[in-house]
């Protein structure tokens, strides 16, 4: 659940429950980077991470409404900032939704292109799923778009 997750963040606010939240189970450290040393590179694995969430569309929609610190549905402070001023639909639910199925695409692009260099390199379905942390049918799938 979030709340316990962000409590490190001093940021007081009503947060939703979101259950299978991915950073309720990481360091919390790597949603608040705050531009300290080696920032860029905490920022960048926060957001994979959130690419990956399950919740990532319903977080992105709450952070779009309050000031909040960090990382939160894969975006920055700056990042949100500027999508809540994007012209077009003024319906927060809906532009989190739209963000969140183009992260979910970018990290499916990613994987089918990963099991294919991982094929190529001679590894098996077995080790290719393995190493992608997914099942072996889910890599069958990623095969075949590879090919
Ligand atoms: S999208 Fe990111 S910040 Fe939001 S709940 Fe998931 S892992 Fe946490």
């Amino acid at each position: 659940m979030v709340p316990d997750v962000r409590s490190g963040c001093g940021v007081n606010t009503d947060l939703p429950d979101l259950p299978g939240a991915i950073c309720a189970t990481v360091d919390p450290e790597l949603w608040f980077s705050d531009r300290q040393p080696g920032w860029a590179e905490t920022e960048r694995r926060a957001k994979a991470l959130c690419r990956s969430c399950p919740v990532v569309a319903e977080c992105l929609a709450y952070a779009l409404k309050e000031p909040l610190a960090g990382i939160w549905g894969g975006l920055n402070e700056a990042e949100r900032h500027r999508l809540a001023q994007t012209p077009g639909t003024t319906d927060r639910a809906m532009r989190a939704r739209s963000v969140a199925a183009r992260m979910k695409r970018e990290v499916r692009a990613d994987r089918v292109a990963t099991a294919g260099r991982l094929r190529d390199g001679g590894l098996e379905v077995d080790v290719i799923a393995l190493r992608l942390g997914v099942t072996r049918r889910s890599a069958l799938r990623y095969l075949a778009d590879a090919s």
